[in-house]
Order: C-alpha cells, then sequence, then structure tokens
C-alpha cells in the first residue's frame, strides 16, 4: 500500500530543467509530497515506450506512460511506413502510434499526457518530475524518450515537412524513386542518407556547408563512387520553394551567389539530440547525450532504470529496432522487479 509522504528534494526556481546540467542548477531545497507511487514508470510514447508499455502491462505490471511533448514520437511527423513489418499495404505514423497506444492500454497501461522535467535517481526509489510539479516514486523507470532531429529552422522547410521535407530517407525514401533530391549534412548520416537514396533516386545533391566532409572515411569513400551523387561544398540553402509540395531549393554559394536547383525532395541529415538532458546527472551517456546501455540490455548504470529506443540507439534508428528494445526493456524491468 502506497501512502503519501513528504520528502526533501531539490528543485529549482525556473520553469525547465530541460537543457541543463546539474553543476549549473541554482538549487534550493523545499519539500514536495510525493504524489503517487508507480510500479513502472514509462517516459516517451514513440514504438519504444508503447511497445515496453504492451509488455509490461501483459505481464501484470500495471505500467503508467507518459506521452511526452509530441505524443507518438517521431513517427507521427512522417508520411507513410512501409517498411515495418506486418503492414502489407503500409500505414501512417500517426495511424500505427494510435493502435499501438490502443494496444498498450488494451492490457492495462494507462497513458497520460505529460512532460517529465526533472529526475532523481540518487536513491533506492526513483523520483520522476511531471509537468514540474506532479512528483512520481517509481519502483523501475523505462525511458523511451527517443531522439530530436534537427532542422535547420528556415520557415519554408517548416512549411513542407511531410510534403517534401523529411530527415529520415529509410522512412521516405522510397516516395522519391526516379527524381532529383537534396540531402543537406556533411557527416555520416548525411553520407549514409545520400548514399542510401542515390539507390532509388535519379541524382542526390549532397549539400554541404563547409568545404569538407565529416563523414567518416569509408562513408566518404562510399559517396565517392557513387555516380549520381553531385556534392556540392561549401552551399547552404536559403529557401525551399514550391506550391503544394517541394519543387526546388534556393542555394547560397561560398561566393555569396544565388544557385537553384530542381528537386522534389529536400532530407535534412544534419544530426539528431537525443532527448536525454534531464538524466544527465545521473545516467551515464554519451558527449552527443545517448544513453549508454549494458550492450545486448537496456541496462543503465542506475539499478531500476532501463533505456530504450533512439535515446540510446545512434545506429540504427528504425521503428522496428526501437519496438525490439521497447521489448527487451520490459523484460529487463521485469527481471529486475522479481
Ligand atoms: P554529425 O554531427 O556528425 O554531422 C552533422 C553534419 O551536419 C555536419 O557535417 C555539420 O556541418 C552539418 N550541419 C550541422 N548543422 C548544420 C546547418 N545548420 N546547416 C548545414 N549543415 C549543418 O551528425 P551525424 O548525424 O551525421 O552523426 C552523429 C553521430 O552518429 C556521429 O558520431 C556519426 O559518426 C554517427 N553515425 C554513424 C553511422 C554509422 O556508423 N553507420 C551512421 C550515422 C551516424 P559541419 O561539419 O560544418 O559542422
Amino acid at each position: 500500500m502506497f501512502f503519501p509522504r513528504n520528502v526533501v528534494i531539490p528543485t529549482k526556481v525556473g520553469i525547465s530543467f530541460l537543457g541543463s546540467n546539474l553543476n549549473r542548477y541554482n538549487f534550493y531545497f523545499m519539500t514536495q509530497t510525493v504524489n503517487e507511487h508507480v510500479h513502472v514508470l514509462i517516459l516517451g510514447s514513440g514504438p519504444a515506450g508503447y511497445t515496453a508499455a504492451i509488455y509490461a502491462a501483459r505481464a501484470n505490471m500495471k505500467p503508467v506512460l507518459y506521452q511526452g511533448l509530441q505524443a507518438g514520437g517521431q513517427l507521427t511527423t512522417t508520411t507513410e511506413i512501409e517498411n515495418f513489418p506486418g503492414y502489407p499495404d503500409g500505414v501512417t505514423g500517426t495511424e500505427m502510434m494510435e493502435q499501438l497506444q490502443k494496444q498498450a492500454e488494451r492490457f492495462g497501461t494507462e497513458v497520460r499526457w505529460g512532460l517529465a522535467t526533472a529526475v532523481d535517481f540518487s536513491g533506492p526509489k526513483h523520483m520522476v518530475w511531471i509537468d514540474e510539479e506532479h512528483l512520481i516514486e517509481a519502483d523501475a523507470v523505462i525511458i523511451a524518450t527517443g531522439a530530436t532531429a534537427k532542422y535547420l529552422g528556415l520557415e519554408s522547410e517548416e512549411k513542407f515537412k511531410g510534403s517534401g521535407v523529411s530527415a529520415c530517407a529509410t522512412c521516405d525514401g522510397f516516395f522519391y524513386r526516379g527524381q532529383d533530391v537534396v540531402v543537406v549534412g556533411g557527416g555520416d548520416t548525411a553520407a549514409e542518407e545520400a548514399t542510401y537514396l542515390a539507390g532509388l533516386c535519379r541524382k542526390v545533391y549532397l549539400v554541404v556547408r563547409k568545404n569538407y566532409l565529416r563523414a567518416s572515411k569509408p562513408m566518404q569513400d562510399r559517396v565517392a563512387r557513387t555516380p549520381n551523387i553531385e556534392i556540392l561544398f561549401e552551399h547552404n540553402t536559403k529557401e525551399i520553394i514550391g506550391n503544394q509540395t517541394v519543387e526546388g531549393v534556393i542555394l547560397i554559394n561560398g561566393k555569396g551567389e544565388e544557385v537553384k536547383i530542381d528537386v522534389t525532395g529536400y532530407f535534412v541529415a544534419i544530426g539528431h539530440q537525443p532527448n536525454s538532458d534531464i538524466f544527465k546527472p545521473y545516467i551515464d551517456m554519451d558527449e552527443t547525450g545517448y544513453i549508454h546501455t549494458v550492450p545486448g540490455s537496456t541496462i543503465t548504470n542506475v539499478p531500476g532504470v532501463f533505456a530504450c529506443g533512439d535515446v540510446q540507439d545512434k545506429h540504427y534508428r528504425q521503428a522496428i529496432t526501437a519496438a525490439g528494445s521497447g521489448c527487451m526493456a520490459a523484460l529487463d524491468a521485469e527481471r529486475f522487479l522479481g
């Protein structure tokens, strides 16, 4: 039986812990009542979070899942999903996430609106603040908060998201078969996306802001060996143009001149940001923020805290791999809780 009790917890003046680091916090101490005890708390509502919820609920672990800022996660920003097994005719990201939510709820998952804004993983019970005010004490926490694709921040980019602008070649490349597209970025992701798209498209323009690629040597070699990729070094995007869908892009070259190219697809590949800032003080992660897990598991350095999906995976980043790791997280949590 759970009884509300008072605990002394760190908190902070201001609106959010997001984007912060423990050393930079302006902490003071106050007393806050634990509002609720939860057996298994799942943070995130992408394929990883919902799959963890389905498994945890079926194992009678009474999971509570908070959806986060973007209910349904990154997939809700894509168009059609054709590579998730079990959907021979494809499915929209939104529809798939609605179905996953229903499936999780069918077995007893409590799905709620709300964003985890701070945590304290220093004790045996894990403290999680939702929307900065609701304090949950959890026996186990599954972090499935995903990653956010970085965009350039152009107005025209926002306008064409889902109708020509994408941050995922594997998800959307198929729709541009035989067409000309742009990939923006000079790292491994951009090189990988460009070579993937080159297998489908007539021509791929790789738009790189510097005069060299940051991508690893083998990836650079792959790009160089692909005849239908043209690298435009020292080019930046000014604007994406079109009516209902993308019809072209205006670039600015190294001399400051405008260059217009006709393309129907514009793929942004300038990196992802894992949504892990609030966990930084407690959870081991790499310099970008990808959470470290024990290889072959979802176990983090904090007992009872597990991580699955894109927040701990910078290599595969697929819906199906996220779902698979969500299943692993629920099984790992079940074993931990005994
Ligand atoms: P990176 O941070 O490595 O590269 C980002 C690229 O985008 C850089 O070339 C950068 O330019 C460019 N960029 C950033 N902002 C802008 C902007 N506003 N306008 C134009 N260009 C911009 O990210 P990645 O996603 O490529 O890689 C992340 C990590 O994942 C890396 O460690 C990478 O090695 C790894 N990875 C590994 C893969 C594999 O092994 N198969 C596949 C994919 C990723 P600039 O160079 O000028 O900063």
